[in-house]
């Protein structure tokens, strides 16, 4: 099936005029008509503009134009990432009715590779969310099973992926909301190094943690990805000026005589036993591939958690700020004054999670408080960096599960709200550490998807993919697909 090929796999067809541009967006489009109703991976769908873009990049084509190896391939984005002249929600009723006046850094980025725009994708309010169920616009399903949350906050983008709603998407990562549900729905997914890919345009969460990244169907697709996605950017100070690596050229390397950290901290927190076993077994794969695997301690993994949700609240304090209703965003309520219209639209707009954590991060920022909390997670946080600067001084990239379990059913965050946050624990120090971390699924339990995490150092993403894509090409746990509805997916 075309809507199940790679973005590698669809350029070699559409350059070989086998197929055209606009044949592939439609088969796309009719997928996500035929299985949104039960999946809702978009809020927003760009259709008519998808088609346009479409027949313009089959007419470069046929004008013989030179064209990026994404173009006419249809992909979507997650909605907290501003596209000119298209509904940006942010999962929120704030934003509902917010068309996004400019074009974030990497949107204009992807334009320029002549990308097909398929819509945007469902998240958890403002990204805080490890399970897509904070969505004003109801939650996303599991394609897997529907039962099951797709992961959060990139859910919408994940799901899309695994359900051939799309070939690829570009989600967002504070504390794991790339990683955690590209797991949990079978794919790939990146978070690059804090500081490679711009955050202009992007609704800032926790900005000192945050990066955008692809989530993909295998590796060489991340890669391909990655490479439109990271650069330097005026508009974004925390961009460094560095040059991008062709990460394309990691690919199909051996990875005989890396030096692979096994943290075991990670494996001491409820994972469970068919998990760690799939993850053991997929660390087997690289040993006998010819990596050196020695387990080590990161001893302030147990306070990542907790930095973590000290600090990312903390930010997001101030972060959501700006949405006062005053000169966009939802309004309702007493229009006496302007601090009542402000307060009461947002009282009236945002949902529990976030208020929870505006409350919650305003507190621990208050004076005679800042310094027993925030300031102390930032010392934490500096404790975690550390691990990583000693752990990388012997090895070349670390390796853990990306969750304690596989997808777990919808309510499970109402029954048990601290073990939806424990998971957070796996994948929370790359961000606090700003450290690039990818992952890639290693096999199935009860049919549902297990991933396998990578961990490199700063600014080395071309380790984890040689890793990631040395794994992939021994294994073909990235070729299963789920079975949507009784379906055959030959
Ligand atoms: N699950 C984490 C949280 O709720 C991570 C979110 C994210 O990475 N955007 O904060």
């Amino acid at each position: 099936m075309l809507f199940q090929k790679t973005a590698h796999e669809l350029n070699t067809l559409l350059k070989a005029k086998e197929i055209s541009s606009e044949e592939l967006t439609e088969i796309y489009i009719k997928r996500i008509e035929e299985l949104e109703p039960r999946i809702n991976a978009y809020i927003t769908k760009t259709h008519e503009l998808a088609r346009e873009k479409a027949k313009q990049v089959d007419a470069k084509r046929v004008k013989g134009e030179k064209l990026h190896a994404l173009a006419g391939i249809p992909m979507a984005i997650k909605d907290n990432i501003q596209t000119k002249n298209v509904l940006t929600t942010n999962g929120s009723k704030m934003m509902a009715n917010f068309i996004a006046p400019y074009d974030a850094t990497i949107v204009r980025k992807l334009k320029n590779a002549d990308v097909v725009l398929l819509g945007k994708t469902n998240m958890d309010e403002f990204a805080m969310g490890s399970t897509t169920e904070n969505s004003y616009f109801g939650a996303t399903k599991n394609p897997w099973n529907e039962n099951c949350v797709p992961g959060g906050s990139s859910g919408g983008s994940a799901a899309a992926v695994a359900a051939g709603e799309a070939c690829y998407a570009i989600g967002s990562d504070t504390g794991g909301s790339i990683r955690q549900p590209a797991s949990f729905c079978g794919i790939v997914g990146l978070k690059p190094t804090y500081g490679c890919v711009s955050k202009y345009g992007i609704t800032s969460f926790a900005s000192s943690m945050e990066q955008a990244g692809p989530m993909t169907r295998d590796v060489e697709d991340c890669a391909l990805v990655a490479k439109v996605l990271c650069g330097f950017d005026e508009k974004d100070c925390m961009t460094l000026d560095v040059e991008t690596p062709d990460y394309l050229t990691s690919l199909g390397k051996s990875i005989k005589g890396l030096r692979i950290g096994l943290p075991k901290e990670y494996f001491e927190y409820g994972i469970e036993k068919q998990t760690k076993d799939k993850v053991f077994a997929a660390i087997k794969k690289l040993e006998e591939l010819g990596a050196i695997v020695e387990e080590i301690s990161m001893p302030h993994t147990e306070y990542a958690l907790r930095a973590y949700y000290l600090l990312a609240p903390g930010e997001c304090s101030s972060n959501m700020a700006c949405f006062d209703s005053v000169r966009y965003g939802f309004r309702g309520g007493n229009m006496v004054n302007v601090a009542d219209m402000s307060r009461e639209s947002r009282t009236l707009a945002f949902g529990r999670e976030l208020k929870k954590r505006l409350m919650f991060g305003t507190y621990i920022q208050r004076e005679g408080m800042i310094k027993d909390y925030f300031l102390r997670a930032q010392k934490v946080r500096t404790l975690i960096r550390q691990d990583f600067e000693v752990a990388f001084k012997k090895y070349d990239l670390l390796v853990t599960s990306t969750t304690y379990a596989p997808t777990y059913e919808f309510g499970f965050k109402q029954a048990e709200p601290l073990r939806v946050y424990e998971n957070d624990v796996y994948t929370a120090s790359a961000n606090l550490a700003d450290v690039p971390a990818i992952t890639i699924p290693c096999g199935l339990v009860d049919g549902k998807p297990v991933g396998m995490q990578l961990i490199g150092k700063w600014f080395d993403e071309l380790t984890l993919f040689r890793v990631a894509h040395a794994f992939e090409q021994a294994t073909d746990f990235h070729s299963n697909i789920p079975v949507i509805g009784g379906e055959i997916n030959a």
